[in-house]
């Protein structure tokens, strides 16, 4: 099946004619062929943007919230196709992106379509002064919205949806990897209502049609989820222009385990924290850290629930683990669990690539649970972003706080402890965006999200991602 990019509210073939091969993880092979968009499309993409900019961001809250409700419904109504296609392009298990991937993109729809509708500014009454300051919000103009693989239309629908509902209209680029529900997304756009260039999707790949989104001098803000090496290149090139940029970029997440915790709770959300999406998530906990009395039997019991997960094709239902998304990134996580082993890391199961019958090009790898000596080694303070996670036990809260803390990122901490105190102490120490006591990934999309350090600048979710699709304009007036 060919994608093609999404402008002005029609599907086109890139100007140049310029294709590239779209794989399915599951089995290695080619499905179909998306457009190696150029420069010349970006501009298409933007000019149909900013023809649509003076009426949508006129448009009143109640008709824009409408569009956006109207959309979240046509996707619900699509779950099982947009749920199957996720899967093909990505290779997570159809139930996976049943239940989280396609179910939270069309919640982004309705939170946003809901919130622009209480989002509100502030009034200053200068005392003595005789003024009344009053603050607009008012849309930016064109922005950029980029988003990677690993959670395709849930993390593209995270940043078009706000920037939507604050009036702004789009050029969006999703990973190369995984385009196919972008596509899906466009045809329901127009189902929706939508008006035509609002919303803009170009294809290909970050150094080329990436690159001419984030260097087009009147896209005035782009919101990118990715790795940290691109999230620097980004703010490089937007730097110049001074683009406002929010960038939620890698992790290398400490999963903190104290003995006094909820053990049967802690261990079965640790081996969800650990694998969920094949480990792929920007939010696991790959650091794993257990006080040390309880060291042992955590060993043991996270092992066998870990041997127990089934690696399997994605389309069926008991697969716990599917395949990763493409053969470079299976190669990167093979090259690390190498790595572990030059490093004197113990692998304590997994570490071996998974032959599934009928499917043997697909890219699958055992979980793997590798024991380390040092929290310094490169396993440990590198993210691999596949199915592999390190333990090392840990003596007291100031031990683990500094190991916990001593890596280049901090987007996400969890936190397994009863103690209340200690929650208070760690969870103010703790160098990260977001911390997770006793859970982890529970969402509430009204929060703040994203990361310090090398994880990210800006903040996303709620009225944060409203106020960053917003210009704030101050009005004194005298009376
Ligand atoms: P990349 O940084 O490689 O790519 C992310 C997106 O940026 C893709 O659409 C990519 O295009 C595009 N891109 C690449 N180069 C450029 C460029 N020069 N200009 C503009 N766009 C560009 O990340 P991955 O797709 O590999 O995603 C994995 C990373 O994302 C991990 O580091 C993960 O931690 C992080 N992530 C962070 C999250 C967070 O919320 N903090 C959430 C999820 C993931 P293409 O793929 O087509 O090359």
């Amino acid at each position: 099946m060919n994608i093609k990019n999404y402008i002005n509210g029609n599907f086109h073939n890139p100007i140049q004619d310029n294709w590239l091969d779209n794989y399915n993880p599951s089995n290695g092979k080619i499905y179909g062929q998306i457009p190696d968009s150029t420069k010349e499309d970006v501009e298409n993409a933007y000019i149909s943007a900013k023809s649509a900019f003076p009426s949508w961001s006129q448009t009143t809250l109640d008709e824009r919230s409408r569009i956006l409700i109207k959309i979240s419904e046509l996707l619900e109504a699509n779950l099982q196709r947009f749920a199957e296609a996720e899967s093909k392009d990505n290779g997570k298990p159809v139930s996976l992106a049943k239940q989280i991937d396609i179910p939270r993109a069309a919640s982004n729809f309705r939170f946003f379509g809901n919130a622009i509708t209480q989002f509100a500014s502030e009034s200053h009454e200068s005392i003595g002064q005789q003024a009344i300051n009053y603050t607009l919000r008012q849309p930016i103009g064109v922005v950029g919205c980029i988003s990677p693989w690993n959670l395709p239309l849930y993390l593209f629908t995270w940043k078009i949806a706000p920037a939507l509902a604050a009036g702004n209209c789009v050029v969006a680029k999703p990973s190369e990897v995984t385009p196919m529900t972008a596509y899906l997304l466009g045809e329901i756009c127009n189902e929706a209502g939508l008006p035509k260039g609002v919303l803009n999707i170009v294809y290909g790949l970050g150094g080329s049609t990436g690159q001419a989104i984030i260097e087009h001098p009147d896209i005035k803000a782009i919101s990118f989820t990715g790795g940290t090496a691109t999230g620097a290149h980004i703010a490089k090139v937007a730097a110049p222009m001074f683009k406002k940029l929010s960038l939620e970029l890698g992790g290398k997440n400490p999963n903190i385990i104290f003995a006094d915790c909820d053990y049967d709770d802690m261990l079965a959300t640790t081996v969800r924290s650990s694998f969920a999406n094949q480990g792929q998530i920007c939010l696991c906990g790959s650091r794993i850290f257990v006080e040390h009395s309880i060291y042992e039997k955590f060993k043991t019991d996270f092992v066998n629930k870990v041997k127990a997960l089934k690696v399997g094709h994605p389309s069926e239902k008991d697969t716990n683990i599917g395949a990763l998304v493409s053969k470079p990134h299976l190669e990167k996580v093979k090259e690390y669990i190498q790595i572990a082993k030059d490093e004197n890391g113990t692998v304590l199961c997994g570490g071996n690539e998974v032959t599934i019958t009928d499917y043997e090009n697909g890219y699958y790898l055992e979980p793997t649970v590798i024991e380390v000596q040092s929290d310094e080694c490169r396993v440990n303070q590198e993210e691999i972003f596949g199915p592999v996670v390190t333990i090392m036990p840990f003596t007291n809260e100031d031990q683990v706080l500094q190991m916990a803390n001593k890596v280049k990122y901090g987007l996400s901490a969890t936190l397994w402890t009863n103690d209340l105190k200690r929650t208070m102490r760690m969870s103010n120490q703790l160098q990260a965006g977001i911390v997770w006591v006793n859970t982890w990934m529970l969402r509430d999309l009204r929060t703040p999200f994203g990361g310090v350090k090398a994880s990210g600048v800006g903040r996303e979710g709620g009225f944060e991602a409203l106020r960053f699709f917003t210009e704030a304009k101050n009005v004194c007036i005298k009376y």
